[in-house]
């Protein structure tokens, strides 16, 4: 592949907080799955960004107002954001799951009566939880970032949150005192993918598709992964 003067540089939003797929390394450079699979891809198929790290809220509304080309941040791949945006090839299988305190008394979303529940402002994880709160019966407290709104429910402030199983469980095997609840059957099963808003940045969807092909064939993907959560057992 060559660099295509005609190119842009992409400008390319992520979560500025998203372990493991999107965050700072010691010397503050943003590293994580996405990352690497947007680097690779951009160095085989010879287009430049300029990486934007904000909130996830943010990183998507950039894309569908023009401010951004397009954005890659764990981002789940729905039939509403379809309406607004195009995805490329799904690149991660997750889904939701809930959370809380290590060693709280609660044990199931009946135990959330009257309790609050952290959510992440403008997520799959905080549609899901609004989408059973009456039947539930509990209140919700909004987020813009992960950690934040992990250390609320730490504290007790909160009781409990909804969010992508992968990135929980990663965030509790490195020391967040959480504990999920449905480890083994999340909610609302889907994928991960990039997105650029819809009709717009054909060039650079296709370039990120034919990349991901190219990459998944020859192992590049595979080590990546690994790298953050280990060889699939
Ligand atoms: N996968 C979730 C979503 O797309 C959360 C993404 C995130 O918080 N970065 O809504």
């Amino acid at each position: 592949t060559k660099v295509d003067a005609a190119q842009p540089n992409y400008i390319i939003t992520t979560d500025a907080t998203y372990p493991p797929f999107d965050f700072q390394d010691k010397n503050n450079q943003y590293t994580g799955i996405d990352q690497e699979i947007l680097k690779t891809i951009a160095k085989r198929e010879g287009f430049t960004y300029t990486l934007k790290p904000m909130s996830f809220n943010a990183a998507t509304q950039s894309v569908t107002s023009g401010q951004a080309d397009a954005v890659i941040a764990g981002m789940s791949i729905t039939d509403e954001r379809k309406q607004v945006f195009d995805f490329g090839t799904p690149y991660y299988k997750s889904g939701i799951a809930w959370a809380v305190k290590k060693g709280s008394t609660i044990k199931s979303l009946k135990d959330l009566k009257g309790k609050t529940v952290a959510i992440k402002t403008g997520t799959a994880g905080a549609d899901y939880a609004l989408s059973i709160q009456k039947k539930y019966g509990f209140k919700v407290t909004y987020f813009s970032d992960s950690d934040t709104l992990y250390n609320d429910v730490i504290n007790g402030n909160s009781q409990a949150t909804f969010g992508d199983l992968p990135v929980l469980q990663y965030t509790i095997k490195n020391g967040t005192k959480l504990k999920v609840m449905n480890p083994t059957n999340p909610y609302e099963a889907g994928w991960y993918g990039f997105a650029v808003k819809k009709g717009d940045n054909a060039q650079l969807l296709a370039a990120f598709n034919k990349g991901f092909a190219a990459i998944k064939k020859d192992g590049t993907y595979q080590k990546i992964v690994n790298k953050y959560l280990g060889a699939p057992a």
